[in-house]
């Protein structure tokens, strides 16, 4: 039997390079609509609450390899809670929650995969480093040893053209080439996260090796 969550989603996939992974962003979506889409074929899925994400992963607790990623603004309280929960965190989003995920992860034994938030253009909605801040906190990001820093994760500001949103990606792609030259011995950016629904295709030109999409598979959150 076919759903209509499963026709997007062999839709999309079928038009993204095998490469790039596609993480179903199901903040908002029942546990059932995941279940399709885990029928589906997906194994990542993208929450941006803690409390939201704890019981979904309860009630999914029979489907064990999906990988869990985080796409939420973090709050340090919840720091340890996301350590528990999540293989990736997308929303590392300044030098001192990733020193308190960097001693959480020590102490709780885990080595998380992450990727720094970027704020390529100013946006007073978005957290994130800027490039300048970025590239001046590299060095004590590189002594994080216990966070693996494989990405750079962005989301351009709303109300942009499509050729400035597209900038904001190639921008954030020579930001990856521009890291990985200095010599940060612990510090590899493999991994761009970036492309919603609205704006995929571009990240996906310009480099994207992750996209994080919602609305285009799930409908319109309530
Ligand atoms: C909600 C959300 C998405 C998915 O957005 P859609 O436009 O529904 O695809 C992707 N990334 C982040 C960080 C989000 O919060």
């Amino acid at each position: 039997m076919t759903s209509l969550i499963s026709e997007r989603i062999a839709n999309i996939r079928a038009s993204l390079p095998p490469s790039v992974r596609l993480i179903a962003v199901s903040k908002k979506v029942s546990t059932e609509l995941m279940r399709e889409a885990y029928s589906a074929g997906i194994r990542d899925f993208g929450e941006s609450r803690i409390q939201e994400a704890t019981s979904k992963q309860a009630e999914l607790r029979d489907l064990p390899d999906i990988i869990w990623h985080f796409i939420g603004h973090l709050q340090s309280n919840k720091a340890k809670k996301a350590l528990e929960l999540f293989d990736w965190i997308h929303s590392v989003d300044n030098l001192k929650i990733a020193q308190r995920l960097d001693t959480l992860a020590q102490q709780m034994g885990v080595s998380p995969k992450v990727c720094l938030q970027v704020k390529i253009l100013p946006d007073l909605h978005k957290s994130g480093w800027t490039i300048p801040e970025l590239l001046a906190d590299l060095p004590t990001l590189n002594q994080c040893k216990n966070l693996q820093i494989q990405g750079l994760m962005t989301i351009p500001p709303l109300e942009l053209k499509d050729e400035e949103i597209l900038s904001v990606f190639h921008r954030t792609k020579e930001l990856a080439e521009e890291i990985n030259s200095q010599n940060c011995s612990l510090i590899n950016i493999e991994h761009l996260s970036m492309g919603m629904s609205g704006d995929y295709q571009l990240a996906v030109s310009a480099g994207a090796t992750m996209v994080r999409l919602g609305t285009i598979l799930f409908g319109q959150r309530v």
